[in-house]
């Protein structure tokens, strides 16, 4: 009888690999080309996005059940040119309720590259803890020759298992490179080498189920944050206004008409301004919209009261935000405060 039981514990044991003791990591799929399908397998653009369950994710990736005990729930389904803010909060609220309940040690985001660095920097200023989360996306569909979803998902467990990634903020992982959620930014439209930090560089690689890190996250982030949004059902609308020769005031003055709460403006060079733009912006400033000069540059710091007044106009520098990024950090700030001095404050800070 004895014998038999130990038989029986050894084929269930078998059935089951071992999870106790692995970290538990909770995959929150949103959509994205990494669920997405084609008609063939060599449609690498054109297919859908969106369409596979985290279930099918998952199964595709039976390895990374040796890295962490994993559990997936499916968020959300969309191409992430799709993405909302309602998305972010409730994105936002799960994990934060997945950590203060111990449900999740980590967790990992499956998700559309589109705006895959706008969602990793609005939670990487909303998370309240430094367990790790990571974002991982896919260039090519699931069903495409050398689709990268696959190994992106296992990297990214292996990121968010290891105890060595907890509070760099939030992480964005693929094509075996570590990224950080402030400065990371999809580069290419077509290439899986597609995520880049710029000049500040990456914070590490992942190989062989292992990352390795070079450096550590500067700015403010997750639990030092000021941002509480578990109460919020909306964001602060703010929109985003671009800066090239001779542009015309039109779109300034239409988005201050339709009630914009705050303007990024991503502007030539050193975030500077077409002096026939100017009054349209000084005039939303005055009224109330918080006004943030950005660059669309692609690096750089854009310097306070460098090419434009700041202090008189009563706007905001972005530092080194890209225009979309600075945004993201307007519309959590703008849930703190409306004081120029103080919005200028945090976009030092995170
Ligand atoms: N349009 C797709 C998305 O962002 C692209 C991708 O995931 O790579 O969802």
């Amino acid at each position: 009888m004895k014998r038999y039981a130990l038989a029986v514990l050894f084929i269930l044991a078998g059935c089951f690999p071992a999870q106790a003791g692995l970290p538990k990591v909770l995959v929150l799929a949103t959509g994205g080309t990494i669920a997405g399908t084609g008609a063939t397998a060599t449609q690498t653009a054109g297919y859908k996005a969106a369409v596979l369950p985290v279930e099918s994710l998952l199964a595709a990736v039976p390895q990374a059940g040796e890295l962490a005990a994993l559990t997936g729930e499916q968020l959300a389904q969309v191409d992430s040119k799709n993405m909302t803010p309602a998305i972010w909060l409730k994105l936002a609220a799960r994990i934060n309720k997945a950590f203060a309940a111990g449900e999740a040690d980590a967790v990992v985001v499956t998700h559309g590259t589109d705006t895959m660095e706008e969602t990793a920097y609005f939670l990487n200023l909303t998370v309240k803890s430094s367990n790790t989360v990571v974002l991982t996306g896919a260039m090519r569909p699931s069903t495409a020759l050398s689709a990268d979803g696959a190994m992106n998902i296992y990297n990214a467990v292996a990121v968010a298992a290891d105890s060595s990634s907890r509070g760099r903020g939030v992480l964005v992982c693929l094509n075996d490179q570590i990224n950080g959620a402030r400065d990371v930014a999809k580069t290419n439209t077509s290439t899986p080498d597609t995520f880049r930090s710029g000049e500040t560089g990456l914070l590490g690689y992942v190989q062989g189920g292992k990352p390795v890190y070079y450096k550590a996250t500067a700015r403010a982030h997750t639990a030092r944050t000021e941002f509480d949004v578990s109460v919020s059902t909306a964001l602060p609308r703010v929109e985003i206004l671009y800066g090239y020769a001779g542009v015309s005031p039109a779109a300034a003055e239409a988005l201050a008409a339709a009630g914009a709460e705050g303007i990024v403006y991503a502007g030539v060079g050193n975030g500077s301004v077409y002096e026939e733009l100017l009054p349209a912006l000084k005039k939303a400033a005055a009224a109330g919209a918080a006004v943030v000069r950005a660059s669309r540059t692609g690096s750089g710091p854009v310097t306070r009261n460098g090419e434009e007044n700041d202090d008189r106009d009563g706007f905001v520098a972005a530092d080194n935000l890209s225009p979309q990024k600075a945004r993201v950090l307007l519309m959590l700030a703008l849930t703190r405060t409306r004081s120029p001095e103080l919005l200028q404050e945090m976009f030092y800070k995170y």
